[in-house]
């Protein structure tokens, strides 16, 4: 809650809206404590005071009465028959949507075809034959502006209703057992109420227009009663001498609305889930670098060299330091794995080479990232961009998620092409085509004109790699590019990679949680706990002899197949948060030889010849 006040807050003209109206309710609210004349009494013998006069601060009407008496009375009644209005339409709105989504087929027929009914005649129309059969007054009017409401919440709701009763928590609810009332009361209604109340949000202030123009014809409420459309509509035979008997109801009605729909925007924004975490800003084009220390000399190792790069994420007043000074390299023709559980920091490690994690509220605070000796981290949103793709690469675990639904994969590999060459569509298919071939996609000439959704998880992966693939670059970045795929496509993509950095001398960085991978592919791995390395070295001395507990314990997971009857030891304990992290070593908690010196301070990454430790008692002295 506090979080959604922040960020409505920050934005200045929500925080202007919400103001005006505070300000506003808090008057009508305190309405009838105020010393004020009756807003009903006539004087004729006092007709048309100017505002400021004595005894009446905004002049009276064409009856002599007391137009701020009128004013906040009105307001009052306005509002409410507003508020009332909305909220009508939306419960009944509402329930209508979220009835016809989520029961679907001919209940959702049946009901949409009358709410279409509703919708095909104009909104004012509607009202205004509603109040015509049931008889000019404040009540009718107020039912009137619900009714012709009611379509609008409904349609809204119905659209997201029907995409919520499809998703897997719907199903899994039904699994348990749960009856369709209880589904929609405990699975879809806590969903679309940020929705509803958006909606809603977004359209008091409508209402209360409407409710305003419905009594400024007359057919609202009733004289004497004051509300701000009766008002208006009672000012308009004397606008031109007595102009400030329009004016100031007029001003009060433009407050109103001004501020409800600010208001109403600013929700809006800040429900928006997608706003929530970060600002209401979008993401930096790259991420920020915010640098303290000194950065660190160029020491011309490899091709792509990470230098004791920290990369933490600030929200609110928590620091969390999901990379805490990693040095990594590689060279041409090298793959290097980088290997820890889940949480240890590899994405971030990943993405901040190409300044790709999103900030706010990414920051990059230490370290450097040299591409060639050039240090990325000082380099300017251009050049980065033309680096990205075309010298370094990524490819993803998700495909799916990574492909654009609606586009044949064809189309995307010659966007990927040409959002860095300047090519003609023939030739960029033909590229494509190669592409394909080159990670052995079978009749990649027919698959050219797929959709993602048309592939397997393994061919999409293999779109992914030639999408890598498509600039040449000399880098590529795997993060768990087999973890959704199945073992025989793994061994497949693995064997496909490793063909690929042998033909084309790429330098490979394979993120991975597996260490049966790391021992297929790799050259050399970097094991990752915490967001620091506390062991690296080449493959098969780490799986020959590892060093660090931590290590060991992993290399003990793999299971192994005519292993005899080894057992299966799990690490216990979970790794830990990174906005809190253990003096000393991270691993301590966790780990069987844990001393009072481990936890005592910073513990260095220690070493002979390739490989290193950061453990005062590591299982192996490195020699
Ligand atoms: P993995 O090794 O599984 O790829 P990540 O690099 O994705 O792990 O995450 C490293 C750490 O950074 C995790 O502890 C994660 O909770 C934290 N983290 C990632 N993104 C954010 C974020 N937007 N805000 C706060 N913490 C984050
Ligand atoms: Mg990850």
């Amino acid at each position: 809650m506090s979080v959604f006040l922040k960020l409505l807050l920050r934005n200045r003209l929500a925080a202007m809206g919400a103001a005006v109206l505070t300000a506003i309710l808090f008057l009508v609210i305190i309405t009838p404590l105020l010393p004020l004349a009756d807003p009903d009494v006539t004087d004729t013998g006092k007709r048309f005071v100017p505002p400021f006069s004595e005894g009446a601060l905004l002049g009276t009407d064409h009856l002599g009465r007391d137009q701020l008496a009128r004013l906040l009375y009105g307001t009052r009644l306005s509002i409410a028959i507003g508020i009332a209005a909305a909220v009508i339409a939306a419960s009944i709105g509402s329930a209508i949507g979220i009835i016809a989504g989520y029961y679907g087929g001919r209940v959702d027929n049946l009901i949409m075809r009358l709410v279409d009914m509703l919708m095909a005649f104009p909104y004012i129309l509607l009202a205004l034959a509603i109040v015509a059969a049931l008889g000019p007054g404040l009540m009718n009017a107020l039912i009137a502006v619900a009714a012709v409401n009611v379509p609008f919440f409904a349609r809204n709701i119905r659209g997201v209703t029907v995409s919520l009763a499809g998703r897997e928590f719907v199903d899994a609810a039904r699994l348990a057992g749960m009856g369709n009332t209880r589904i929609i009361l405990s699975e879809i209604l806590p969903n679309v109420l940020p929705v509803i109340v958006i909606a809603m949000s977004t359209t008091v202030g409508w209402m209360i227009l409407e409710t305003a123009g419905l009594s400024f014809l007359g057919l609202g409420s009733q004289p004497p009663q004051a509300d701000l459309g009766s008002m208006l509509g009672e000012a308009r035979a004397a606008m031109i001498r007595a102009p400030h008997t329009s004016v100031v109801p007029g001003v009060m009605i433009f407050l109103i609305v001004m501020s409800v729909n600010l208001l109403g925007d600013g929700i809006r924004d800040a429900l928006d889930p997608r706003l929530k975490s970060g600002a209401l800003s979008r993401p930096l084009a790259t991420t920020m670098v915010d640098r303290h220390g000194a950065v660190p000399a160029a020491d011309q190792m490899g091709l792509l060299n990470i230098q004791e790069l920290e990369t933490q994420f600030h929200v609110g007043a928590r620091v969390y330091r999901a990379v805490g000074g990693v040095s990594l390299h590689v060279s041409p023709g090298e793959c290097l794995g980088v290997i820890g559980e889940s949480g240890s920091g590899k994405s971030v490690t990943a993405l901040s080479v190409m300044g790709l994690v999103a900030s706010p509220p990414g920051v990059i605070t230490g370290g450097a990232v040299r591409y060639a000796g050039e240090d990325l981290l000082a380099a300017n949103y251009e050049s980065l961009r033309k680096k990205r793709g075309q010298n370094v690469a990524y490819i993803f675990q998700d495909p799916l998620a990574t492909l654009h639904p609606l586009y044949r994969v064809g189309d995307q590999l010659i966007e990927a092409i040409s959002s860095h060459h300047r090519i003609s569509r023939t030739e960029g298919r033909k590229r494509a085509l190669e592409l394909l071939i080159s990670v052995r996609i079978p009749n990649a000439e027919s698959r050219l004109n797929d959709y993602p959704h048309e592939m397997s998880g393994g061919m999409r992966q293999r779109v992914g790699i030639a999408m890598a693939l498509a600039n040449d670059p000399d880098v590529i970045i795997a993060d768990e590019p087999t973890t959704a795929l199945d073992v025989t496509v793994q061994a497949q993509i693995l064997s496909l990679l490793d063909d690929l950095r042998r033909e084309r001398g790429l330098a490979i960085i394979f993120i991975t949680h597996d260490f049966g991978v790391v021992a297929q592919l790799c050259d050399r791995v970097a094991v990752m706990y915490a967001g620091r390395i506390v062991e690296e070295g080449p493959t098969s001395a780490v799986l020959e002899a590892p060093a660090h507990p931590y290590t060991k314990r992993l290399i003990a997971c793999v299971p192994e197949l005519g292993g005899g009857r080894r057992r299966l030891a799990a690490i216990p304990g979970l790794p830990p948060v990174v906005d809190n992290l253990p003096k000393g070593c991270a691993f301590a908690p966790r780990c069987e030889k844990a001393a009072d010196a481990c936890r005592k301070g910073e513990i260095a990454l220690a070493g002979a010849g390739q490989r290193a430790v950061r453990c005062i008692d590591p299982e192996e002295v490195l020699a």
